[in-house]
């Protein structure tokens, strides 16, 4: 399951994070998530979920994901278009030559955290 080995990489790189930031627990993961990126955003949510129950900082972190369109960019006429089911062929001219421009993220784009108070 793919899905499972990518949530397990954002919960590794977000505990590692949250060590350095001194954070008692993260409360939520925001990640920007492209449509063209090839990933289920149930079956991410879900693969997070089971992870973050095993790591006792991220415990109940909500994970919030952010869909980013696929879109292109025409190289014959220039013109940006949304790309539908992966057919990247400009509405203008019917050209099969384009640029992504967008759509095949992942980043991870905020974290909320609660920090450890006691300065003791
Ligand atoms: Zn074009």
């Amino acid at each position: 399951m793919h899905e499972l080995a990518i949530a397990q990489s954002i919960v590794e790189a977000v505990e590692a994070k949250a060590v350095e930031c001194n954070a008692a627990r993260v409360k939520s993961v925001r990640l920007k998530v492209g449509e063209a990126s090839g990933i289920v955003g149930d079956s991410l949510a879900f693969s997070f979920e089971m992870l973050t129950s095993m790591a006792p900082v991220l415990t109940g972190a909500h994970l919030l994901i952010d869909s980013v369109p696929h879109r292109a960019l025409c190289r014959r006429c220039d013109s940006e278009f949304a790309v539908v089911n992966y057919v990247a062929l400009c509405p203008t001219c019917q050209e099969w030559s384009s640029e992504v421009v967008s759509g095949t993220e992942l980043q991870i784009m905020e974290l909320e955290i609660e920090r450890n108070d006691n300065h003791a």
